[in-house]
C-alpha cells in the first residue's frame, strides 16, 4: 500500500483541503510554496496512462477548484498544476496526483526549465511523425 492509500484510508494523518466519494485534496507536506497541495483519486491507478478518463476528468475538475481557491482566499497571483509519471519524470508515490502549486509575485521559486533545441526542422517532424504513429496505433 502506499502512502497516499493510507491517508485515504486515515491510517496516517493529512491537512485534507476537499473531499468527495472519488476524490481527496490535502496538503503536501513538503510545500515548493505554502499551500501546495495534491489532489488524488480514492482508487489508486499508478500513472495517468493507465487512468480512466472520467477519473481523470474528475482530478482536472477539481484542481481546478483548487486553484481558483488559492486564488481567491491565498491571494495567489497564479498557480502551477503539476503531474509527474515515472520516477524517469521525478514521481516519486506511485499513485497519481495532479500538484496545484499557488504562487505569488517575487516568490522566489525558480523551475529549471532547461529548454533545448532540435537540430533541425527534420528531426523535429520525424519525432512528431513517430508520435502521431503512437497516436494511431
Ligand atoms: P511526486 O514526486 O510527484 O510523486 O510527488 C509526491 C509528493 O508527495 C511530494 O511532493 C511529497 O512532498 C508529497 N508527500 C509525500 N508524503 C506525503 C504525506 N504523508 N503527506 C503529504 N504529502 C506527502
Amino acid at each position: 500500500m502506499n502512502i497516499f492509500e493510507k491517508i485515504i484510508r486515515r491510517e496516517i494523518p493529512a491537512t485534507i483541503v476537499y473531499e468527495d466519494s472519488e476524490t481527496l485534496a490535502f496538503l503536501d507536506i513538503g510545500p515548493i510554496i505554502k499551500g501546495h497541495t495534491l489532489v488524488i483519486p480514492k482508487t489508486c491507478y499508478e500513472s495517468v496512462v493507465g487512468t480512466p478518463d472520467d477519473v481523470l476528468t474528475r482530478l482536472v475538475q477539481v484542481s481546478k477548484r483548487i486553484a481558483a481557491a488559492q486564488i481567491k482566499s491565498l491571494g495567489a497571483d497564479g498557480v502551477n498544476i503539476i503531474q509527474n509519471n515515472g520516477t524517469a519524470a521525478g514521481q516519486a508515490v506511485p499513485h497519481i496526483h495532479f500538484h496545484v502549486i499557488p504562487r505569488f509575485d517575487g516568490d522566489g521559486h525558480h523551475w529549471n526549465w532547461n529548454a533545448k533545441k532540435y537540430d533541425s526542422p527534420a528531426e523535429m517532424e520525424k519525432l512528431a511523425a513517430k508520435i502521431r504513429e503512437g497516436l494511431a496505433g
